[in-house]
């Protein structure tokens, strides 16, 4: 028997990061003109690779290759799009609270990305800078050209100018300075510094770089950042970050590094946002359902690093990442569909790791793909197929033209 539908289901997507516009780009495939009534809800006009971020910081790729029009991917016959931030979701009334209006919803789909964490560390939040979004990033690269530009101009050279201290040598922390390790070079030629002058120190807390990772693959990581120049700290916290620098602790020993830059790349959340709306979450990320609803709440969906799953092989949560985000925004314009329609069963998500590819710089990464460990420039070019395999899947082969790298060989 045919539905008779009064009027369209309302379904409302925020966020156009990996999992709110694979939702999108998704459901306007799945979904009629006249079956739902999409909206996409985004505080800019554009999405942005944020894993392509740490090389915008670095400012070894320019912010506008990083980022393309949301119109260039929504078919806006089928998606409403809607430039605006959101303020809160007020569950209850099913409606959104936005900077410049309110829009209620039959369905939600929460994909308002990460934040930075920085565990309450005296100071991080008012001197350190994070590579949080695509403006975060802007800053960070004039900043450090500032911090360069200047050297040269102070009646005293201050070398803290051109001491860069990164927090963390997670896979971002470790993506980042090695773009920085390359970038250098560069600054140093076009502000008349002597190569050896600027410093990138890597500060990490836990005993090992890339913690959890293949030990091959850290200790060739390591090896090729240091010939490059960089230094690490290992087993070394971050206890406070100052106007003149950080303090670090290793044990006992406490030490104080003079630096004009501190970048924190050492911890990620969910949007406060969620939590702040009042779903039951831990740091802004929700334990979603494996249909992605959040309990308790059969109405709203939250993919990408908004959610939480647990990985039963080894009973810790999934990482935060763009791959598990795409495949999330898959499955939940899959399960919109079928409650939209009535009919079939909602999929439950498994995530479906392919590998993990980290570059080393433009020139070099390691990875584990499908179980084998790569490096050098094989892992390098694994890594440009990746990024260009997510373009791929939002805006097919046109955007891959347009946005994708094809600096391969
Ligand atoms: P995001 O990509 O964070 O997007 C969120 C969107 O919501 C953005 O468009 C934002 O503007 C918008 N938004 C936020 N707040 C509001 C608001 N209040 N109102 C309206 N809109 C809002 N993962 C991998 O799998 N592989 C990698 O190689 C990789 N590299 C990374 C490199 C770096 C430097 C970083 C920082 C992360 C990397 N990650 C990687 C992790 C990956 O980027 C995240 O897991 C992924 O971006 C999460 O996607 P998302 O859809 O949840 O949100
Ligand atoms: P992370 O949480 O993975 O790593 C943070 C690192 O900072 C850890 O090694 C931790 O020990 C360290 N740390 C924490 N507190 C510290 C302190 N006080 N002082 C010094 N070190 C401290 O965070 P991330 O690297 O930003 O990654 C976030 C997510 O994005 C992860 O899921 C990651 O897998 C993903 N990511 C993936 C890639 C890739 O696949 N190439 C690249 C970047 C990020």
């Amino acid at each position: 028997m045919d539905v008779i539908r009064l009027r369209k289901t309302k379904i409302v997507i925020l966020g156009a990061g990996y999992g709110g516009l694979m939702t999108t780009v998704r459901l306007q495939k799945y979904l009629g003109v006249n079956e739902a009534e999409i909206t996409l809800i985004n505080k800019n006009s554009y999405h942005y690779e944020s894993t392509w971020l740490h090389e915008a910081s670095a400012g070894t790729l320019h912010h506008d290759r990083v980022r393309y029009p949301i119109n260039n991917v929504i078919d806006n016959r089928k998606v409403n799009f809607i430039q605006d931030t959101v303020v809160e979701i007020k569950r209850e009334e099913k409606l959104v609270v936005l900077e410049n209006n309110e829009i209620t919803y039959d369905y939600l789909v929460v994909g308002l990305g990460f934040e930075s964490e920085t565990f309450g560390i005296k100071g991080l939040k008012e001197h350190a800078f994070s590579i949080a979004n695509i403006n975060a990033a802007r800053r960070i690269r004039e900043h450090i050209e500032y911090q360069f530009a200047n050297y040269n101009n102070d009646s005293e050279n201050r070398d803290e100018r051109l001491t860069i201290v990164v927090g963390g040598a997670g896979f971002t922390g470790i993506e980042f300075v090695g773009e920085l390790a390359n970038r250098i070079p560069e600054l140093c030629r076009e502000y008349d510094i002597d190569e050896h002058k600027p410093r990138i120190i890597c500060v990490e807390a836990a005993p090992t770089v890339l913690p959890g990772f293949d030990p091959e693959l850290v200790e060739y990581a390591v090896g090729h950042l240091e010939r490059k120049g960089v230094e690490f700290k290992i087993g070394t916290a971050i206890k406070e970050c100052t106007t003149e620098g950080i303090i670090v602790a290793k044990g006992d020993e406490v030490e104080e590094i003079k630096s004009e830059t501190v970048v924190w790349a050492a911890g990620v959340r969910g949007n406060s946002i969620v939590e702040n709306s009042g779903f039951e979450s831990m740091r802004g990320r929700v334990k979603v359902e494996a249909d992605l609803r959040a309990p308790g709440h059969d109405d709203v969906f939250i993919v990408g690093d908004c959610s939480l799953m647990i990985n039963e092989e080894i009973n810790r949560p999934y990482p935060p990442t763009a791959q598990i985000a795409m495949q999330q925004g898959e499955t939940c314009a899959k399960n919109l569909a079928v409650l939209v329609r009535e009919q079939g069963e909602l999929e439950q998500f498994k995530p479906d790791i392919k590998g993990t590819v980290c570059s080393l710089g433009d020139d070099d990464a390691i990875g584990v793909v499908f179980g084998k460990k790569i490096t050098g420039s094989k892992a390098s070019f694994m890594k440009k197929m990746v990024d260009n395999r997510a373009l791929f899947l939002v805006g097919g082969p046109s955007l891959v033209m347009k946005k994708g790298k094809f600096n391969i060989f």
